[in-house]
């Protein structure tokens, strides 16, 4: 299989691990679009969403819980100290910032190596000047501002490609059918 953007061949994806980022999360304010941007994240392939700002149990809970009803590997956790955690990690990983100033996405992601893991990091309140630094890439999904939910989906769109869900997604309580006109499950329990 090929990437639909590059002419290499895709990753075994279990040899790159994608990590995605949630910096500056707020319990109140961000409630929803944190919860989406995980369910967002391991849907479109990510392995691991780390959440960090105010700490937000329920937030783990959701992620959590879909997880188990729905299947996969999906994990995550908090991270007190992102920033630190992120200088650790460029020393063998590759950070991409999601930013509506970096470079635009369909040039950018053809240049992101696929030898090493990645995290994917996206913003809630004004991120850490550094991080513009310490990204390997700033990436744009456009130059105009929207949401890290539409941002994330489409920068994992293009990088992951098509999913294999059925092979992805194992182990739930329930896996959804597709079907034209109708709500179609499978419950383990049936
Ligand atoms: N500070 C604003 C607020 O609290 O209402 C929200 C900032 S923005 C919605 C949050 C994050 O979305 C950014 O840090 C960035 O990661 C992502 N984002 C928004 N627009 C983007 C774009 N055009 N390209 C890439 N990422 C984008």
């Amino acid at each position: 299989m090929r990437h639909p953007l590059s002419s290499e061949p895709v990753t075994d994806r279990s040899s790159t691990r994608l990590s995605v980022l949630r910096l500056g999360h707020r319990r109140e304010r961000d409630k929803r679009i944190t919860s989406h941007l995980g369910l967002t994240a391991r849907a479109f392939g990510a392995d691991e969403v780390i959440l960090s700002g105010e700490e937000d149990p329920s937030a783990l809970e959701t992620w959590n819980s879909v997880t188990e009803r729905f299947g996969g590997n999906f994990e995550c956790r908090y991270e007190a100290k992102p920033m630190g955690w992120l200088r650790r990690f460029s020393k063998s990983g590759t950070i991409i910032h999601l930013t509506m100033y970096g470079e635009p996405w369909r040039e950018a992601v053809q240049n992101i190596s696929r030898d090493a893991p990645i995290v994917v990091v996206v913003g809630g309140t004004k991120v850490p000047g550094e991080l513009f630094k310490i990204a390997d890439h700033n990436v744009s999904i456009g130059n105009q501002p929207h949401s890290e939910v539409a941002a994330l989906a489409v920068f994992l769109e293009s990088w992951v490609g098509t999913l294999d869900e059925l092979t992805r997604f194992v182990g739930g309580e329930i896996e959804v059918i597709p079907s034209e006109r109708a709500k179609r499950v499978r419950n383990s329990t049936d």
